[in-house]
């Protein structure tokens, strides 16, 4: 039996998108030669998830040729001993880049810690600075999730002016900076933004309004074909596990999509993995080169 051929064109390929970004960068930092960015990355406590992505952002600056520090700090450590730390790297002109792991032990004051971040190392974007100047369209660094979103919505030349772009999620993270871009002037932006939260009534009459849907909702397969409208597009921010016995690790990840309803109505759509995930790594390697460039902050 012929094996069914499959659509690839629906697809917004995400891990192409970011190794054509790494090539990028290394084409670029060939036309630099003296400049090595420095990026350090700061890990409290034990939390395996934020192990992986350490150890994921420290493998690709190896990759990248970049110089990186990661700092394995106990759960114990205090509020004022992680302030000193972060002090010393933003006195220390071989960063480029600082990076908090979130989230941080509950004892800690999360906000205290990214404010005590030099906001011109922040290549993250939380910073309270970057945060605003993101907001009133100011050059920044742009959290490294929302700008990996923006960055494939041009490569994909997805059509954003004057479109109905709708944000499922309102985090800080991901939910807020994403419905900032996309109300900019600006290439790959400049859309009519709505955001939903969890106190959001009658969900799927805003939804089925949209040309553009980004879910960073944080549950599971939410978002279902029938909440959509026919040749939307569907940016999926979600990275869950779910239960399946039927694999030997007994769980797969998953989007907030309900990828194979969605799909069928979608016009492009990222897929959970290879969509919006390897983007966000990309991302910050790009900020960290920026910063090493000084091409965001001139220090
Ligand atoms: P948060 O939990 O911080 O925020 C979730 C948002 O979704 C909140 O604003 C919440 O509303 C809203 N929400 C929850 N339930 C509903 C509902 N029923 N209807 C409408 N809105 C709802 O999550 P994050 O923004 O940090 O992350 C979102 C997802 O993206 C997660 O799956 C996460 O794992 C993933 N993620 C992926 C990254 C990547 O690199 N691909 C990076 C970061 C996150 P309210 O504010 O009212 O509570």
């Amino acid at each position: 039996m012929k094996k069914p051929v499959s659509d690839n064109s629906k697809i917004i390929d995400g891990k192409l998108i970011s190794s054509k970004i790494t090539e990028e960068i290394k084409k670029e930092l060939k036309s630099h030669i003296n400049i090595k960015p420095g990026l350090a990355l700061i890990l409290v406590g034990n939390n395996p998830a934020s192990e992986i992505y350490v150890k994921m952002k420290e493998k690709k600056c190896a990759e990248l040729g970049y110089y990186s520090i990661v700092n394995r700090l106990s759960e114990k450590i205090t509020e004022q001993e992680l302030l000193a730390h972060i002090r010393a790297y933003n006195n220390n002109s071989k960063i480029h880049g600082i990076l908090i792991q979130l989230p941080l032990p509950k004892h800690i004051n999360e906000m205290n810690v990214l404010e005590a971040v030099d906001y011109r190392k922040d290549v993250d974007g939380f910073h309270p600075v970057n945060a605003g100047r993101l907001m009133i369209g100011e050059k920044c660094f742009t959290p490294c999730t929302p700008a990996g979103i923006h960055e494939l919505l041009i490569r994909y030349n997805v059509e954003t002016s004057g479109k109905n772009a709708v944000v499922i999620g309102r985090s800080n993270i991901v939910g807020k900076p994403i419905a900032n871009i996309l109300l900019q002037k600006q290439k790959g932006a400049n859309c009519t933004v709505t955001v939903a939260h969890s106190a959001t009534e009658k969900l799927t009459d805003i939804t089925r309004k949209a040309d553009i849907i980004i879910a960073a909702i944080g549950q599971p397969e939410f978002l279902k074909g029938s909440m959509v409208k026919e040749g939307c597009v569907i940016i999926d921010v979600g990275i869950n596990r779910v239960e399946d016995s039927s694999l030997l690790k007994g769980y797969k990840v998953v989007g907030d999509v309900e990828y194979k309803s969605c799909y069928k109505k979608a016009s492009l759509i990222t897929p959970v993995p290879g969509g919006v995930g390897p983007m966000t790594i990309a991302m910050l390697m790009k900020n960290t080169l920026d910063s090493a460039l000084k091409k965001v902050y001139h220090q």
